[in-house]
């Protein structure tokens, strides 16, 4: 078997590797150039051809981008959280630097396709991903399949309105869960409330050692992610949801707040079955990886 190769495409780094059966090899990164969507694909390209020459037996590439794809699956449509990314041709343009052709997924799509296969959702039909990180996405699982949705978009988790007429992300709308309660919206809101700089990871420390005001602000964030999760066990029913990304990996701490917060909205419903992610930093680019060879099969 000759492999596939993954890339995950952030809003800070660059990652990928080679997934062989389970096991991905020569996972490595770098920092996502912030001078726009071209040099973003030749540092893409710069990663990816060294191991091209050295897995020459490889049977697909697949790049997953943290923005909604177009319908047949050629552009990013929008990256709200990359400099520069909006109407990317990006099949085209990495066909052009590779030399061959690539798979473009959605980076929570990919992630949900990692986790459901070889993670945290193994061996549930129905699974629910979600990433909470510098932005907030999600990929469904139905039935064992990724469910994308009739134009493609489905799963824009982060878009979804949660505090009607809060704060503006940067995809320019007001009060969605991305703008109230992803990593950004965490340190913009406890630097706000402390009156001094924060990152996300500090308002979780200083909150969790009982610092009031920096608890309302992230227990604030867990509220609306929880509450978040009961919709779409009322709407969806999934076995498993598996939450993932930077903020997530908090803890037990994160893990606690949400389940209550969704097992008291979804009270009498059903309750939400909530687990860590387990693939970790590298669940992305084996996702991208599974869904290029998911796409090879047809
Ligand atoms: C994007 C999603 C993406 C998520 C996480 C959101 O801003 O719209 O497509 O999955 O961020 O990166």
């Amino acid at each position: 078997q000759g492999g596939s190769i993954g890339i995950d495409i952030g809003g800070t780094k660059i990652a990928v590797g080679v997934l062989v059966g389970e096991e991905l090899h020569e996972f490595r990164s770098h920092p996502t150039p912030e001078t726009g969507w071209a040099s973003v694909l030749d540092a893409v390209a710069a990663l990816v051809l060294p191991l091209l020459e050295r897995f020459p037996e490889t049977d697909a590439v697949g790049v997953g981008i943290p923005g909604p794809i177009s319908q047949d699956r050629q552009r990013v449509l929008f990256a709200p959280n990359i400099y520069g990314f909006t109407d990317v041709p990006v099949v085209q343009g990495l066909r052009e630097r590779l030399g061959v052709n690539v798979s473009v997924e959605n980076d929570a799509k990919a992630a949900a396709l990692a986790e459901s296969g070889l993670g945290a959702a193994q061996g549930s039909s129905s699974s629910v991903y979600i990433t909470v990180s510098t932005g907030i996405g999600s990929g469904i699982v139905l039935n064992g399949r990724l469910w994308r949705g009739f134009h493609g978009v489905a799963g824009e988790l982060g878009h979804v309105v949660s505090v009607p007429g809060g704060p503006v992300s940067g995809a320019g709308q007001a009060g969605t869960l991305e703008a109230v309660a992803s990593g950004t919206a965490i340190a913009r809101d406890a630097s706000y409330a402390l009156n001094r700089e924060v990152s996300t990871a500090e308002a979780f420390a200083l909150a969790q050692s009982g610092d009031r005001i920096a608890s309302r602000v992230v227990q604030g964030a867990m509220t609306r992610i929880g509450l978040a999760i009961a919709d779409l066990q009322k709407m969806l029913d999934p076995e498993v949801f598996v939450i993932g990304g930077g903020v997530a990996s908090v803890g037990p701490y994160f893990f606690e707040h949400v389940q209550a917060a969704a097992n008291e909205a979804a009270e009498g419903f059903a309750r939400p079955q909530i687990r860590p992610a387990l693939l970790g930093s590298q669940a992305g680019v084996i996702g991208a990886a599974l869904s290029a060879l998911i796409d090879r099969a047809g």
